[in-house]
């Protein structure tokens, strides 16, 4: 082979190596997403074409996109994408980007939908949406609130509801629950839940690209549960059901937080890491 010709195949080794040396632990991964990206092209392609040689200016709309993820940019940020459950989701800056560990919220959120129809669910602090719009890309009948204090994050939040069409969704600001009249069946929360200590723990292509606000849960990181566990009642119906996002090390203070708050059936669900990852609490009367 001769070693000056950069083809597909031979750029994506290179790259993934590149992000290895870089710490990524999903390399391969991010190398394909972001080749695909810049030369227009599918994953797939990516395999079936490995011979094709790459030109001057493929090469180089290629490099620019590697040396941002090498410099700690999230991939999903520079191809301005990201999937999420059964939906794709536009995302920036102005917004977190949508985890994996979130579709545990979305799968326990819909299991308490079962058996409900048109249920009125609310996503409070929706960032991307994600929450809100798988909800209602799943449950066509259910009518969904999705609200946020941010202005950055409501207008992508209403970018992506246009997107993908989902009419059942409403983008509302709203500060907590200040602005939020009427009562809803299941509530969904993702807040922002890392503590003071924590948030300089970060990672550095968490801590220097996603907005703090979205991050940012307080000295203790406990914050929007105690606002939640107090004032989520008011926009309960009658049996309905809260269930929270919370982080590995949150699930007994968070508990506690809504036990106290006379809330029944608590039950705290985990991540597929082993890590408590969602609480799920019913309404008191
Ligand atoms: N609900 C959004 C998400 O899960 C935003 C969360 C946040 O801003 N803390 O990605």
């Amino acid at each position: 082979m001769n070693n000056d010709v950069w083809t597909l195949g031979r750029v994506m080794k290179w790259t993934t190596g590149f992000f290895e040396r870089k710490g990524s632990a999903s390399a391969r991964l991010d190398a394909e997403l972001l080749i695909a990206h810049a030369l227009n092209m599918s994953r797939m392609q990516l395999y079936t074409e490995h011979h094709k040689p790459l030109s001057g200016d493929e090469l180089s709309a290629t490099r620019a996109l590697v040396a941002r993820r090498g410099d700690g940019e999230p991939v999903a940020y520079i191809i301005g994408r990201k999937a999420f459950w059964t939906i794709e989701l536009t995302v920036d800056k102005r917004v977190l980007i949508p985890r994996p560990e979130t579709e545990h919220l979305v799968e326990h959120g819909l299991e308490r939908m079962r058996g409900l129809a048109n249920p009125k669910v609310l996503d409070l602090c929706c960032g991307s949406g994600c929450i809100a719009l798988a909800v209602a890309a799943t449950r066509r009948d259910a009518q969904v609130l999705a609200t946020d204090l941010s202005d950055d994050a409501l207008a992508l939040a209403q970018t992506n509801r246009d997107e993908l069409g989902l009419n059942n969704v409403t983008i509302q600001k709203s500060d907590a629950f200040t602005a939020i009249d009427g009562t809803f069946d299941v509530i969904l929360s993702n807040p922002p839940y890392i503590s003071h200590p924590q948030l300089e723990t970060l990672m550095p292509s968490v801590k220097h690209y996603e907005p703090m606000m979205a991050l940012d849960g307080g000295t203790d990181g406990l914050t929007f549960y105690r606002l939640i566990s107090t004032k989520a009642r008011q926009n309960l119906n009658e049996g309905g059901m809260i269930l929270v996002e919370i982080g590995f090390d949150q699930g007994h203070s968070v508990s506690e937080l809504f036990k106290a708050e006379g809330y029944r059936d608590i039950r705290i669900y985990k991540d597929y890491a082993g890590h408590d990852r969602v609480i799920e609490a019913k309404c008191p009367q």
